[in-house]
């Protein structure tokens, strides 16, 4: 048996290829027919390159039909499919290629100079362009190639893709995922979601992350059903294209921006039988005031890149506020305290997940991927909760300090890094802070040195220099000067306190 994902969507989809898969903000449509062809052009490509099964396809690109076509093809010829955030400056590719020695990187037209460079210096055979209308050498040299392809058959531990999450040490780790991974969890949510042919969901999600890539797309494909596929969020675009749509996705963000249209109402949600929110918290105030404005409950999830989706509110049982819900069928959850002792319901501890869904472990960081499973099998998640006595999960915190900004993930350590390397700065703590728009907004709190160049730094200037450095969602909102950090016994900067002093 062919475990290639691919085949999956394929066994789905074949029997109708008229029938549309994408269908564009200008109204033009790719069917089912037409991605099986493109995707069979670029695996035949891909191959034609000399890449080999198991081989990295790193893609750093905007979204578009294309890049969604490439990471099919990737599939398909047993590659291993790696999504940058385009946001990623410089240094921070370089050390994505220099780990995962990928044999092609894909890139946007404008950042081909340096790709090229830096494929050099990490041995990356290969770079090729795609622009945001899906055009460049990757689609002029696929053209070429025949668009029949036989799927490439792979075991179901085989790796279908590595996605790069961050950790507090300030090192990217690359969750490897396999086929078997992202087929599980695809069905179970296809399964628990109610998803049949019919549906038409409202894709403005980024394809870089699991959310939109992995929940969103793998749906869809696994179902056979179709996506109003739009390039990025926009409130008006979203209003426009809900009447068009059975289900939406979305991070909190997406959500407050709707409510925050006085049009959006009950009559702009009536065709929609599910929204979807993760990534990060919805607040309490925005699931009721959505259920005021609309008469529908947010269903809530909960998951991470090492694993997909882990727990789900119920389709058609209650939505509860507040919660992420029960464990998705086929995961075991549990929560336990520093020694690992189950917690009693309503405690809360560390959170951690065993199913077939979680990741193969970090690439090349054997030791690392060690450390996250417990000696029986579970991944420890860095999450905190707590479940009540119905099996609903409540997510109070996270352990590791990460900070989520507009649905997308701020590692603080890897600000605090670029900080600290200012002159004249002798430390820095980055904390996020409750934002009504962003949900966190990043703070850096910075100690400066008593000498000419500490006198010298300022908000606006170590903003600016951060800038250069880092993607633009990670860069401070508000930097405060002050003249020293709140530590425990142990030496530990509570970033609580500083959290608490910051809020308002
Ligand atoms: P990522 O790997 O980028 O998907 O980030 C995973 C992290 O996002 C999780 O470990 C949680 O801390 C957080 N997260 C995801 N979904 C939710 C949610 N519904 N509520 C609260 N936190 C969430």
């Amino acid at each position: 048996m062919n475990h290639n994902l691919y085949a999956h969507f394929s066994a789905q989809f074949a029997h109708d290829l008229a029938k549309p898969c994408l269908i564009l903000a200008d109204g033009r449509a790719w069917t089912y027919g037409d991605i099986d062809h493109a995707s069979a052009k670029m695996a035949n490509l891909l191959l034609a390159l000399g890449l080999l099964p198991g081989d990295r396809v790193a893609v750093q690109v905007e979204k578009s039909p294309e890049a969604l076509v490439l990471y099919l093809a990737s599939l398909r010829a047993g590659m291993v499919f790696l999504p940058l955030n385009p946001a990623y400056q410089v240094r921070e590719v370089e050390y994505f290629l220099n780990d995962a020695q990928p044999g092609l990187f894909v890139c946007r037209p404008q950042f081909h100079e340096d790709a090229m460079f830096l494929a050099a210096q990490s041995g990356v055979p290969h770079t090729l362009v795609l622009n945001e209308h899906g055009r460049g050498s990757l689609v002029d040299l696929a053209a070429l190639q025949s668009d029949h392809f036989n799927t490439i058959e792979r075991a179901a531990d085989d790796l279908a893709a590595i996605l790069y999450t961050s950790g507090t040490t300030g090192r990217s780790k690359g969750a490897m995922l396999s086929h078997h991974n992202l087929l599980s969890n695809a069905r179970t949510l296809c399964a628990h979601w109610q998803f049949t042919p019919q549906d038409v969901l409202l894709h403005m999600l980024p394809i870089f992350h699991i959310h939109g890539l992995f929940v969103a797309c793998n749906c869809t494909l696994l179902t056979g059903s179709a996506m109003l596929f739009e390039p990025r969020f926009e409130v008006q675009r979203a209003l426009a294209a809900l009447p068009q749509a059975t289900v939406f996705m979305g991070v909190p963000t997406y959500y407050t921006r709707l409510l925050s249209e006085g049009v959006f109402a009950a009559e702009s949600a009536r065709t929609i039988r599910l929204f979807v929110s993760g990534s990060a918290p919805l607040l309490a105030e925005t699931f009721t005031a959505f259920e005021q404005r609309t008469g529908q409950r947010i269903l809530e999830r909960y998951g991470m890149t090492e694993g997909g989706m882990f727990t789900s509110n119920p389709y058609a049982g209650e939505r509860r506020c507040g919660s992420v819900g029960p464990a998705l069928p086929g995961v075991s959850l549990r929560v336990v305290d520093d020694d690992g002792k189950a917690c009693a319901n309503g405690t809360p501890g560390h959170i951690q997940v065993q199913g077939p869904n979680i990741f193969r472990g970090y690439w090349r960081m054997p030791e690392k991927t060690a450390e996250e499973f417990t000696t029986d099998g579970f991944f420890r998640t860095g999450d905190i909760g707590h479940v009540d006595a119905a099996g609903y999960l409540f997510i109070s915190g996270r352990a590791r300090d990460l900070i989520i900004s507009g649905g997308l993930n701020v590692y603080p350590k890897e600000i605090e890094d670029v900080i600290d390397r200012m002159p004249g700065v002798i430390e820095s703590a980055v904390i996020g802070v409750p934002h009504a728009d962003f949900g966190e907004a990043v703070t850096a709190v910075v100690v400066r040195e008593h000498s000419l160049e500490g006198g010298a730094l300022s908000e606006v200037g170590i903003i600016a220099a951060v800038r250069e450095q880092l993607a633009a969602f990670k860069v401070p909102k508000r930097v405060i000067l002050v003249t020293e950090l709140p530590r425990n016994a142990m030496g530990k900067v509570q970033k609580n306190v500083l959290r608490d002093a910051y809020m308002a």
